[in-house]
């Protein structure tokens, strides 16, 4: 029995380990290979020319809109929601919910367009969601997503996005 007690918390002080050695490495890993990591590549400087100053704030600052005031927090038409640095599409109207939050809210976003990063800007984890393809700031991921479909509340800035529509009608 204590054997089997000393082998459990070995094993489990390991992963915790294991795991802060890891995000330890991430963000290091970040920091220096970044510019090379996203297909879509640009300088600061560049960014800012074509970024409106708001966006310019969120997906390269990783800064964040105030709750309630974005453009697209209470906004359900049907389209594709793309980066706004890149254009990359990102998530569908169909996976958007009203969270309450004040941010736009996705249960789930199109497959292979985030990566998924950690940082810990507001002294806990966070796990930050990032266009996969030119690695701009988009939000964050949290576990308190409608239950019935992926329990994953991907909580979006409107200034990120760009909302394109799919409605012929308009
Ligand atoms: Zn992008």
């Amino acid at each position: 029995m204590i054997k089997n007690f000393r082998r459990k918390l070995f094993r489990s002080s390991f992963l915790a380990l294991s795991i802060m050695l890891a995000s330890c490495n991430a963000k290091a890993q970040k920091a220096k290979t970044a510019p090379k990591e996203f297909a879509v590549q640009k300088t600061e400087a560049e960014w800012k020319k074509i970024l409106s100053p708001l966006a310019y704030h969120v997906l390269r600052k990783e800064g964040t809109e105030g709750a309630f005031t974005g453009k697209y927090y209470k906004h359900y038409k049907n389209g594709t929601y793309h980066c706004g640095a890149c254009d990359a599409a990102l998530y569908q109207s169909q996976h958007k919910y009203d969270s309450g939050s004040g941010w736009p809210s996705f249960d789930q976003a199109i497959s292979n367009a985030i990566h998924y990063d950690v940082d810990y800007k507001i002294g806990h984890r966070r796990v930050e969601l990032e266009c996969a393809r030119c690695g701009s700031h988009l939000g964050h991921v949290f576990e308190d997503g409608p239950q019935e479909t992926t329990g994953k509340r991907h909580c979006i800035n409107s200034a990120a996005l760009n909302f394109k529509s799919s409605d012929k009608s308009q």
